[in-house]
Parts: C-alpha cells; structure tokens; sequence
C-alpha cells in the first residue's frame, strides 16, 4: 500500500472529497472545481536521490505513490511500462547547453511532446482505478487539445481495454504535423473530430458536455462514464511533479548545485498544467527558487502575475507555438486555491466573474504572495523566431517554438533581476513538430511543405528526423471530420454509435 490514502478535495466545495485514484475516474469535481491533494506530502532527500540514481521510473513511481493508494511496487511496474517507449534511456535528459543554463527535454516519448509524461500514465492509473472502485461502466474519455494533448490521449488510450477515447481540436489552429498526427490515429477506441473554432471554444464545448446531465444520462446508457484526459485531470498533474524532482536530483548528483540550494525553472505555459506540477514540487519541500513563467503573445497570464487581474476578454493569436494559444488557463485555479488559502468560496467568486463578465481580480496581498514565487513575461513570434536562431548559431541546440519562448522569457528574466541562481529551461516539444516555422526561423525561408522543411532543417543542422514524423507522409487519413461547436454531443454520438 502506499504509507497513506491521499484524498483530493475539489477547488470550489472543500467538503467534496474523495481517494485520488477515484478523482482520475472523475476527471473533474461535480461542481465544476478542479480536485487538490488535501495536502502536500513531504520529498524524502535520500529516497529521491535514490530514486533518481536508479533511474527515471523509480522516481515516477516513488512520487505517484505519495498521492495513488497503489502499492509501488505496482506503480514501479506500471512507471516502467509507461516509460518503455521513450526513445532515450533517461527518458528525460537534462541537457547542459552553456554555462548556467540547462534544458530539460520532455519530449522524447510516442507523440514527441511533453503531454506524453502524463498520458503514459494517466490510462494505467484509470485501468487500476476501474477495478479498485468496482465500476461497471467503462470509461469514456473526452478531450479538447491545443495541438499536442489530443495526439498523446489518443496514443496513450488506444486499445486500452474498457477505455474509449474521443478528441476535438481546432479546426485551423493546429500545426501541420500535429493535424497529421490526429487524424492518422490507428486503435480500435478512438476518435478524432476537428471543431470550428478556437482552443477555447473545444475546451468550452468539452466542459459543456460535462455539465449536461442529458448527455450524461444518455453515454450511461451506452455503457460508459464520462471522464477526462485533460491537464485538469489529477492523474495527469502527479506524474508531470516526478520531472521536476528527477531533474532537481540530477543537477545535485552532478554537483551543479548542492542538495538545498535553489534553482529556477522557466516553463512554456498554455493551461498551467506543467508549471503548477513544479509548484506542487515546491510545496512538498523540493528546492526551487523561481518559477518563470513564460507565455505566448496570448499573454493573459503576464498581465495576470504582474497586475492581479485576469482578464479574458482579448483578442485570440494564432501563434508558432500553437500548444500556448489560450485564454483561459484551467489549472490557475489550481493556484488559486492555494494563494486564498483554501477558501472555496473565494475561488468560486473568483470563476464566477470569469464565467459572467470574462474577468477577475485577486487582492494586492495575493498578488504579492505571487511574486515571491512567479515571475512571469512573454515573447512574440518575431523574438521566438530570433530565439530559436541565436541558440542554434551559439550552441548548436535546435530548440521547438515553445521551448524558444521560454528560452526567450529566461533570458529577459536574468537581464531584468540579475539573479545568478541556476535555471532549467523546460523543454516541451520535438522541433520536427513544427518544421515549417524552425526552418523559416533559422534560414529566413519560407517552405510551406512540413515534410520538406524537414528535410532542409535536417540538412542544416544533423539533428535527426523522428521516425514518426517520417512515417506521417504516407499514413492513411483515418479520422477528417469537422463539428461546429454547438454539435459537439453529435460527433459524439455518431463515434458510439459506430462503435458501441
Ligand atoms: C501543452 C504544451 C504546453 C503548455 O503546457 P500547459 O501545461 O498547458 O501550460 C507547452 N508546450 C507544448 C509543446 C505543449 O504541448
């Protein structure tokens, strides 16, 4: 067993509690909250350093066990199963690139981006939940991504048993390869369907499906129970805390900094998902400094951070990194919950003005409390672009949009504080995702084709092509349907009726 049963509490209703394991079932609280640890568990220094010794799944499953009533050596089995596929032995390597600046490169899993940490895991951890609750009903998933999550539930359910797996993605806002990597899904249980729309207008549409109790009446019937791959999800948030904590004890073992000492980390930030797991790390005692957060030119997080007030009634840009397109980051309430100190009914007045006039604001004290921990800015296409060349030309390092973003929000950090302390530049995603916008970046020229800019990006910089991008040029279409976003229920049905 694990040393405890760890219960979740939801965001908006502290009263609502349940194991974690059952909350991955869930998805989201009843009441629309998003569900919390009801507290932190404390890191161990000598069984993560351990841990960390032994490799990538032993600190996975040292971390899952202090919130998944599993036994580890259950979660040890399931981590290393997870992990299998990952196409380098460390799974995440940290990369020193020059003098006091690391990358930690989260992308070498199935879908070559770092919603693969969590979606490897998030199945297995449902298929373990499914028994140890007793559910009769099988699980049905439902997604809206941003590009990269719909690919990695896809790829992380397929022909899970009891499980079915249906994603919506903006139709027009994905990149080329991303659209590729959807709509030529193989599995038995699995759906793909384009909307029209933004990001927000699939993830507004998927949270609608949820709150219908018609809808929910009528997938019961079909066998099923709702539930979520999204990074609101619990079961995806605990497995993305083991890479801070597996990065921060690699930097220790190789003397960069001493167990204790702080170091910063820099993460491109779309729903808030992977930077709040590092604030969860910092709150089970791993020592980190700063958490920068870096966004796109959709810099509503920016301007929430350094005015207190989120506001998301702003135009919505399409970017080159496409993954961070997004008005309303889910996981902030999250942070919310913490920076009010647990009080529900703030959090719930606070979405409640989100959902009715498209904004908020937190209170000067609440802020301040943020910027102790947060430092946040953003970057355009144009700095991007300049980022992803200057760091290649410095140091040979091919960086992806998103990871350039951060790239560039680090940079303008250290000039604007001066602080010295080491920093990790999260790395989100394989560059060869995004080609035609590397190559235009490092040569100026404009190449359409996403298969040839490969080859050119290929030609210029030796970094290898991914055998699954390769494979993408001649797989058969599968899925190329497109749902307005009223109708989203329909292609719903549409999928179970053809497959229930
Ligand atoms: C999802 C994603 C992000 C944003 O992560 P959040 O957890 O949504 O903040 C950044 N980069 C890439 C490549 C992604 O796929």
């Amino acid at each position: 067993m694990g040393d405890i049963c760890m219960k979740v509490l939801s965001t908006r209703d502290r009263r609502l509690e349940m194991p974690a394991l059952e909350a991955v079932l869930e998805g989201i609280a009843g009441n629309g909250g998003l569900f919390v640890p009801e507290r932190f568990p404390t890191i161990d220094k000598e069984r993560l350093t351990r841990a960390a010794r032994s490799g990538y799944p032993e600190v996975a499953a040292y971390i899952l066990a202090q919130y998944f009533d599993i036994d580890e050596a259950t979660l040890l089995t399931l981590a290393k199963d997870a992990y299998a596929s990952f196409t380098t032995p460390e799974v995440v390597p940290v990369r020193k690139i020059a003098n006091n600046l690391h990358v930690m490169e989260l992308f070498h899993g199935p879908t070559l981006a770092f919603k693969d940490m969590a979606l490897q895991v998030l199945p297995r951890l449902m298929r373990a939940g499914l028994d140890q609750f007793h559910r009769k009903e099988d699980a049905l998933i439902l997604t809206a991504t941003s590009g990269d999550t719909g690919k990695a539930a896809l790829e992380g359910f397929r022909d899970v048993p009891r499980t079915s797996v249906f994603v919506f993605y903006p139709h027009d806002g994905v990149a080329e390869m991303q659209r590729l990597q959807m709509a030529t899904q193989k599995g038995n249980n699995v759906g793909v369907s384009a909307v029209k729309g933004n990001f927000d207008d699939a993830q507004t549409g998927v949270k609608r499906l949820f709150m219908d109790k018609d809808f929910a009446r009528y997938v019961k019937n079909a066998g099923y129970f709702l539930s979520s791959a999204n990074s609101i999800n619990i079961g995806r948030l605990v497995p993305q805390i083991a890479y801070y904590c597996h990065a921060y004890a690699k930097l220790a073992e190789d003397g960069t900094v001493r167990y204790g000492d702080k170091v910063n980390f820099v993460v491109p930030t779309g729903n808030f998902g992977n930077i709040l797991a590092a604030y969860y790390a910092k709150n089970m005692g791993l020592p980190i400094g700063k958490l920068i957060c870096a966004s796109n030119t959709n810099n509503v997080l920016t301007d929430f951070f350094n005015r207190g007030k989120y506001d998301a009634r702003r135009e919505f840009h399409k970017t080159m990194s496409p993954s961070m397109d997004i008005l309303v980051s889910s996981n902030l309430e999250r942070l919310l919950f913490e920076i009010c100190d647990r009080d529900s009914a703030i959090v719930q007045g606070w979405m409640d003005a989100l959902r009715d006039r498209g904004s908020y604001d937190i209170p000067a004290a609440a802020r301040e409390k943020l910027a102790g921990e947060f430092y946040a800015d953003f970057c355009d296409d144009i700095e991007t672009g300049k980022t992803i060349r200057r760091i290649f030309e410095q140091h040979k390092y091919l960086m992806d949009p998103h990871t350039a973003v951060a790239q560039a929000v680090c940079d303008k950090y250290r000039k604007d504080t001066g602080d010295e302390t080491p920093v990790v530049v999260v790395s989100t995603a394989n560059p060869y995702k995004f080609t035609p916008d590397v190559w235009q970046s490092l040569s100026g020229e404009t190449i359409s084709d996403a298969f040839a800019a490969a080859e050119k990006l290929y030609e210029r910089t030796g970094v290898p092509i991914p055998a699954s991008i390769r494979e993408l040029k001649t797989a058969p279409i599968l899925h190329d349907g497109v749902a307005e976003k009223d109708a989203m229920g329909d292609a719903v049905d549409t999928f179970l009726k053809r497959h229930g």
